[in-house]
């Protein structure tokens, strides 16, 4: 934890997004993990900031005045390679593939979690390894996700239970780490597709109770767990018998739309 602290700490973002709540919501929360933010509402003034001071991190909003996202996107592409996380509308899977085309690092659907953008960034950060600080102080360290006996090492990419390690594939480890992440939470099927599958699978929400049965079959079954539980209408979630369960909590953004 305090580790995560350090390696957030003086990492600077920029935020390119013209409604206005969303920016405030979104600037409050990440001022809140510790990142610092500055904010641009429109793509020409995103553009300028991004060209005269170097950044972390950019969010970058695809429907923008003045200039769109994407267009601020290629602009920067051609003097950097800092990272770009796109948001998007729902259902804009166009703008999203363009998005990636253009040398996007990832997009984020909107409406979005704040702790799924979060975690999107900490992806991002990690697969880069981007850290204009790196040389000075900083110490990297994930910390290990467990529950139950199983532990999710994200460091080394190891599910282990037991003593035995677990082979998942690519999507069953996402899914896996994504509950873990948020034990405790309930997590509907929308949003776990959105967070395991992105884009490719916009609206097909069994997917997930695929995963889920598969992720059974390789840990419950096999070492007579119960990991995972249903509820039933809403969704999944981990449950630690240490915490109660909660549900997301209010004003994430939910009701926002592109
Ligand atoms: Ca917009």
């Amino acid at each position: 934890m305090f580790g995560r602290l350090i390696s957030i700490m003086n990492k600077k973002i920029l935020l390119v997004e013209d409604e206005e709540k969303i920016a405030r919501f979104t600037e409050l929360e990440l001022k809140h993990e510790g990142y610092e933010v500055t904010k641009a509402f429109n793509g020409r003034d995103g553009l300028a900031m991004a060209e005269t001071e170097e950044f972390d991190l950019v969010l970058l909003d695809i429907m923008l005045p003045e200039l769109n996202g994407l267009e601020v996107l290629r602009r920067i592409r051609k003097f950097s390679d800092m990272p770009v996380i796109m948001l998007t509308a729902r259902d804009a899977v166009m703008d999203k593939v363009s998005g990636l085309d253009a040398g996007a690092d990832d997009y984020i659907t909107k409406p979005f979690a704040i702790e799924e953008l979060l975690a999107r960034i900490r992806v991002v950060f990690k697969k880069r390894g981007t850290d204009r600080n790196d040389s000075k102080h900083v110490c990297k360290v994930t910390p290990m996700l467990s529950a139950k006996g199983v532990t999710l090492d994200e460091d080394r990419h190891e599910v282990m239970c037991q003593g035995e390690e677990i082979e998942l594939t690519h999507r069953e480890y996402e899914l896996l780490r994504t509950l873990l992440q948020n034990k405790n939470i309930v997590l509907d099927r929308e949003k776990l597709l959105s967070m395991v599958c992105g884009y490719d699978y916009v609206g097909e929400t069994n997917i997930i109770d695929v995963y889920v049965r598969y992720l059974r079959t390789k840990i419950d079954d096999r070492f007579g767990i119960k990991l995972i539980s249903t509820i039933r209408g809403v969704g999944y979630a981990i449950k630690d018998e240490n915490k109660r369960e909660r549900k997301p909590a209010e004003g994430s953004g939910k009701n926002e739309t592109e």
